[in-house]
């Protein structure tokens, strides 16, 4: 047991600061001390989490550079293999399923050679039949007119930005007000592009915690 002691009056010495003996003075060191290992633990589980998250969800960040390509070049390469559908938020055709690597720079609709296309990523079936009860004056419910309004907005972007409105919209996390963001900005330079639109990705990823989604 660790005893401090000064200089008294002789030259004897006294004890400063004794600690008490007993069952609860030995007691409590202990449970400081886990309580500081079990804080560290957490932490270190939050932090393992969240890089194990990040890695799963935007490989393109984390992965060593070994193969020679950039993190750029191999979004690009995870975008352009990425299989999409494009429905005509003009006429209603569907363009048949293709990778976004495929699509022509300024794509049109087969049917009525429109601009506003819509990239579906998980088929067109549902945005059809939206438009399909729009057109129909079916009442729509507020989840399904938001629905509509975000593909419109989508398109929008199809229509101005062509083939790099597909590209950002690909991306885990982008929709159509971040996408507008990039595509706004946007230069000849094809690697910034690339670079914003792993950044809005990493910030979607790390904070979506915060806002629940
Ligand atoms: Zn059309």
């Amino acid at each position: 047991m660790p005893v401090f002691r000064v200089k008294g009056v002789g030259g004897r010495k006294r004890p400063l600061f004794k600690m008490q003996r007993g069952p609860a003075a030995r007691a409590w060191p202990a449970t400081l001390g886990l309580l500081a290992l079990a804080t560290a633990q957490v932490a270190v589980y939050e932090s393992l989490a969240r890089l194990h998250d990040l890695r799963n969800q935007v490989p393109e960040a984390v992965a060593p550079d070994s193969l020679g390509k950039s993190s750029y070049q191999r979004m690009k390469a995870s975008i352009f293999g990425t299989e999409i559908s494009l429905l005509c938020a003009k006429c209603g055709a569907e363009q048949g399923v293709s990778t976004v690597g495929d699509l022509p720079e300024e794509p049109k609709c087969i049917v009525c050679s429109s601009g506003l296309l819509v990239p579906c990523y998980w088929g067109t079936a549902k945005l059809s039949d939206l438009m399909k009860k729009r057109e129909e004056k079916t009442q729509l419910t507020d989840e399904e007119r938001a629905e509509l309004s975000r593909a419109r907005r989508s398109a929008d972007l199809v229509l101005s930005y062509g083939k790099k409105a597909v590209v950002a919209q690909t991306v885990y996390g982008i929709g159509p007000q971040t996408a507008s963001r990039i595509l706004a900005e946007l230069r000849d330079d094809e690697e910034a592009f690339y670079r914003d639109l792993l950044e809005a990705k990493i910030r979607f990823v790390t904070t979506r915690q915060f806002w629940g989604s």
